[in-house]
């Protein structure tokens, strides 16, 4: 899947949030997220870190565990 916000250069990979348990979907380029099963629009788009940051979630690489990896 192709990310909206940075022109297709980003693959759009399905992770888990570990904290929560939440399944999101996430840009491995410019790090935009929107929640699985949203319609793919810019307005949908937050920042990954923004988001996380409100269950006190900080160093993101250990926090999230990668289900879907990118189909390159
Ligand atoms: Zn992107």
């Amino acid at each position: 899947m192709l990310c909206p916000r940075c022109d297709q250069q980003g693959q759009v990979e399905l992770v888990v949030i570990k904290k929560t348990g939440e399944r999101v979907l996430r840009c491995d380029e410019c790090d935009a997220l929107r929640q699985n099963g949203d319609e793919v629009m810019k307005s949908n788009l937050v920042d990954f870190s923004t988001y996380v940051a409100q269950f006190g979630v900080i160093d993101t690489w250990d926090e999230i565990e990668t289900i879907n990896a990118a189909d390159k």
